[in-house]
């Protein structure tokens, strides 16, 4: 059966005995069953869960417990019932990237310098070594292919998590059958295909910089820029296996949330500080001050 999440836009297909109207991703309770959809494209590969549910509420636990004391306290009065398998629609690209750069590459070398100092009250002339740059410029071609960007293609997952939980381990990609998926709930994309192609590649050149800054001669670099082309770009829509637990404590707030890459058991969670428990924090060592100021005025009248 075909839902969509009215508050974050996910797009679920579920088995109609696991109906639920909470969205796994948000946790609000504003799902609805929408038509289902001709347009959009077919998963092409998926990547298995390989971590059982109660491993991944385990490390649910053990992030709950790790967070700071001043954490929103949202999350840990979500039910660890509530820790949901799905698959996520991303997309995975891979292109050949031809780039030109440019930058200023610094040699060092050392130089002996002179220089007058006062010892007991004598002026006297000394030497020491610099280390001085020389900078010169350097242009150049770079032709590499960028393999297995994967960024995010639905709405409920934003590409900041999905990152945080990668690496997924690409070698256990399978084709997608819709066997694998059954009893599970999966996305549909939910982002369109030029929303999540921008991603990949903005993801790619900014892959493309970090390789070349690290193979710059030299003993140091400045000014590196590059432009590259994108060519013979492929994209194809991969399920991955997430493990989330979503709370909500105020209907207009954002969801907190945990999410556990199915696979590697990476866990990432965003829950945001407490300024009431702040709040109480500071009031607390306050009256602890103030009692303590008291007593000592007390010891010292007697
Ligand atoms: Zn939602």
């Amino acid at each position: 059966m075909n839902l969509r999440c009215q508050s974050c836009g996910a797009e679920l297909v579920v088995a109609a005995e696991s109906f639920s109207t909470v969205c796994p991703y948000c946790a609000a309770p504003s799902v609805v069953e929408r038509p289902a959809s001709e347009e959009r494209p077919v998963p092409s590969f998926a990547l298995g869960f390989a971590l059982t549910r109660e491993v991944a509420t385990e490390r649910v636990k053990h992030w709950l417990r790790t967070r700071h004391p001043w954490t929103h306290g949202g999350l840990k009065r979500a039910s660890l019932q509530d820790v949901r398998g799905v698959y996520a629609p991303a997309w995975l690209y891979s292109a050949r990237a031809e780039s030109r750069y440019s930058a200023s590459i610094g040699e060092n070398y050392q130089e002996t310098e002179t220089y007058t100092t006062t010892e007991n009250g004598k002026t006297v002339t000394k030497t020491r070594t610099v280390t001085k740059t020389e900078w010169r410029s350097l242009q150049g071609e770079h032709s590499e292919y960028v393999l297995d960007v994967l960024v995010t293609a639905s709405r409920g997952l934003p590409n900041a998590e999905l990152e945080a939980l990668e690496p997924f381990d690409l070698r256990a990609l399978a084709r997608y059958e819709p066997a694998l998926v059954a009893g599970w709930i999966a996305e549909e994309p939910s982002l369109s295909r030029e929303e999540s192609l921008r991603q990949a590649r903005e993801e790619s050149r900014e892959r493309i910089g970090r390789r070349l800054s690290a193979f710059m001669p030299g003993d140091s670099h400045r000014e590196l820029r590059h432009d590259t082309r994108l060519e013979e770009e492929s994209l194809d829509v991969c399920l991955v296996p997430v493990w989330v637990l979503a709370a909500r404590y105020a209907p207009d707030a954002p969801p907190l949330r945990v999410v556990v890459n199915g696979q590697s058991g990476e866990v990432f969670g965003q829950a945001p500080v407490s300024w009431a428990k702040v709040l109480l924090t500071v009031l607390a060592v306050l009256a602890l001050v103030l009692l303590l100021a008291w007593f000592s005025s007390r010891g010292g009248g007697r």
